[in-house]
């Protein structure tokens, strides 16, 4: 019997990590996440059932969890070089002569490799499973990152194949693009400013502290060089496909050729389709191909003598700076735009770039007048990366950033910690107003048909609205005068506000416009309070109680609600008729029996998922909680829970049920 389950969990932990492998590794997946999610669940449950057979390399184990305060130091067995760069076809011929110098007069092969735009990365496997990841650091040692590395799905926890006992292998974690845009659509719903580029969002995320924040970014690790003794080949384009056997990630762009000719086509190639690529890279990686020709040549103090990195020509341009202009957003957040001499770059006019904030601002050193570079990244907007300095006219100043609103001159305020100034003036200033109104009709908020944007604007600057709650007072008559508005449109936009009414209340609490409260935060909170008056009340110690619901959150609620201003608008609200509680049938309520009482689930559970014991305690007409506290009323325990939440829940006396004691309170 017990071999039986350990056989099933065995099997279980080999087809998902060859699911795994197909999907982040060769992007070819052969089954459904739907699938994948229900074997993972009943492995899930079969490993809580039976502890004993825990595995820190489990496919269950990808989700991190470990904290790390301080990121240890470690030497690298084997220095982690730099790479000389190049510029021209002329620079290669010029590397390849000084090879050939060194080597007589040897026919050299060459591997040429995309040069990936992120974090470089150096990974240590013993027996075929991974045993650390360490950043570049200053090339001798870096920082030790293995719990944020192992949450990387493309990284192979346990290697396949036949690979040598212990080695190093060597790569680059990468944000691709498609993620990168993702991740900023999120921030840029909360209102927050997004990041700047995919290379610093993926070395800042290896230096996250909650290896579970890293385990929800979309980041790839591409392998390209491996280390150790006695390796099973003796060349870079066989190690590569070695690479590969053993479950690694390395990506199939990579081209064996015979002479630099072929050299030169394969970047002039990559130049032009590097951009239908999923990740940035910034040039070519030439390396010679057979390793005791890399031997002979050895390292320079800096990088080898065998490999050559081609820089693309960036799609940069150069152009004067002639004003800087700061944009307001609707939470006040200030953002520096260079106004640009108008100049052609990647095909299109540029005349604008962020200059994101005022660290970033100092940093550049950038000053009216300068001649600048501008380059386009994967990002929509362009940026400035420096300043030709023998451009730059004597006399020039530093610029410095305002401190006063452009729009509503209050005096700035920037937070602590944080990057961005804001405009404080929450009540008078217009792109704040107009902001937020915008938001509140947009698709994902109340969604209204016949008004858009830029009737928005037009509505408040003709006086018609000054916030949200105006809109449900508008009348045909007033619409009428306005330029672009008929009768028809004018009726839609009316029309459109009164079936506004039907929105649900979580999305009615998203389109308030709370700081930090984005989509799936009202969600949450909509689904826990139902109701708005309920939650209006709630002190920043109970939100946190709520899953999922931090204290940066949780402050940002309390203030929003204990703003006069706020509290009318909603009266107002809903007195035009919004939703503001959950109606009973939307929570599929099926009884009251655990009203006023929060319960706390934690650990693992093989009757439910954790997803499901929510639904039934909601259901019941009780609460989530997030940690356990003197509030909390029931701790509902499975396995694996941590010892401190136990000892926790014993040192307050909280009555602590399996998942079949709360079975049974719920039933009848
Ligand atoms: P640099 O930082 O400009 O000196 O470039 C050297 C870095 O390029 C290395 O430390 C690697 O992190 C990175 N790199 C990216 N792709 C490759 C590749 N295919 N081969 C070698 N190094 C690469
Ligand atoms: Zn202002």
């Amino acid at each position: 019997m017990s071999k039986s389950v350990y056989e099933e969990i065995m099997s279980l932990r080999e087809a998902l990590t060859t699911y795994n492998y197909e999907y982040y590794v060769l992007d070819a997946p052969t089954i459904s996440d739907f699938e994948f999610d229900q074997k993972l669940k009943r492995l899930e449950a079969l490993e809580s059932q039976n502890p004993e057979y825990f595995d820190p390399d489990s496919p269950t184990q990808r989700v991190g969890g470990a904290v790390t305060k301080n990121f240890e130091t470690v030497v690298h067995s084997h220095r982690m070089y730099s790479l000389d760069n190049s510029y021209s076809r002329e620079d290669l011929l010029e590397w390849e002569a000084r090879m050939q110098r060194i080597l007589g007069d040897v026919k050299l092969e060459y591997v040429c490799e995309l040069k990936y735009d992120g974090a470089s990365i150096s990974l240590t496997y013993h027996d075929g499973k991974l045993f650390k990841a360490v950043t570049r650091g200053d090339g001798f040692q870096g920082d030790d990152v293995t719990a944020n590395v192992r949450t990387i799905r493309s990284v192979p926890l346990v290697l396949k194949g036949n690979y040598p006992n212990t080695f190093d292998i060597r790569g680059e974690i990468v944000l691709p693009i498609l993620g990168f845009n993702k991740m900023n659509e999120a921030l840029i719903e909360i209102g927050e400013a997004p990041y700047a580029n995919p290379r610093n969002t993926a070395s800042g995320s290896l230096k996250l502290q909650d290896s579970a924040e890293v385990a929800k970014r979309p980041l790839d690790c591409l392998l390209y060089f491996i280390i150790g003794a006695d390796l099973p080949f003796n060349t870079q384009f066989e190690a590569l496909q070695a690479a590969r056997n053993w479950g690694f990630k390395v990506p199939r762009e990579a081209k064996l050729v015979q002479d630099m000719q072929a050299v030169f086509d394969y970047i002039d190639y990559w130049d032009v389709h590097r951009h239908d690529l999923p990740y940035e890279t910034d040039g070519v990686v030439v390396k010679v191909n057979s390793f005791s020709h890399q031997q002979e040549l050895g390292y320079t103090a800096k990088s080898p003598r065998w490999a050559m990195a081609y820089k693309f020509k960036s799609e940069q341009a150069e152009s004067v700076l002639e004003s800087i202009s700061y944009q307001v957003g609707r939470t006040g957040a200030i953002t520096p735009v260079a106004n640009l001499q108008p100049v052609l770059l990647a095909g299109t006019t540029v005349k604008r770039a962020s200059l994101h904030n005022a660290d970033q601002m100092s940093k550049l050193d950038v000053r009216l007048g300068d001649t600048v570079f501008v380059e386009k990244g994967g990002e929509i907007i362009p940026k400035i990366t420096g300043v030709n300095m023998s451009k730059r006219t004597s006399g020039s100043t530093p610029l410095v950033f305002i401190d006063n609103c452009p729009e509503c001159d209050s005096e700035l305020v920037r937070n602590e910690g944080e990057a961005q100034h804001f405009c404080p003036n929450y009540l008078g200033c217009p792109p704040q107003i107009i902001g937020r109104i915008q938001h509140f009709i947009s698709r994902k908020a109340m969604d209204i048909e016949g008004l858009g944007g830029e009737t928005v604007a037009l509505l408040y600057e003709n006086g018609l609205v000054e916030n949200y709650a105006d809109l449900y007072d508008l009348q045909v008559s007033q619409l009428l005068p306005l330029e672009r508005m008929a009768q028809k449109s004018s009726e839609n936009l009316i029309n459109g506000l009164q079936q506004s009414v039907n929105v649900p209340f979580e999305r009615v609490l998203y389109a308030l416009g709370i700081r930090y409260v984005g989509e799936t935060v009202a969600k949450k909170l909509a689904r826990h309070y139902k109701n708005i008056d309920v939650l209006a009340q709630q002190t920043e110690e109970n939100l946190i109680e709520v899953d999922e619901i931090g204290i940066r959150i949780a402050q940002s609620v309390v203030s929003f609600f204990q703003k006069q201003e706020n509290r009318i608008l909603i009266e107002r609200l809903k007195n035009a008729g919004l939703q503001f509680e959950i109606l009973s049938d939307e929570t599929h309520f099926v009884s009251d029996r655990l009203a006023g009482k929060t319960i706390v689930i934690s650990g693992v559970f093989t009757m439910y998922s954790r997803e499901e014991l929510k639904n039934l305690i909601e259901a019941h007409s009780g609460r989530v909680g997030s940690s356990i506290s003197a509030k909390t009323h029931y701790l509902v325990a499975g396995e694996n829970m941590g010892p401190s939440k136990l000892e926790k829940a014993k040192k307050l006396n909280i009555p602590i049920l399996t998942e079949g004691a709360f079975a049974e309170m719920i039933k009848n």
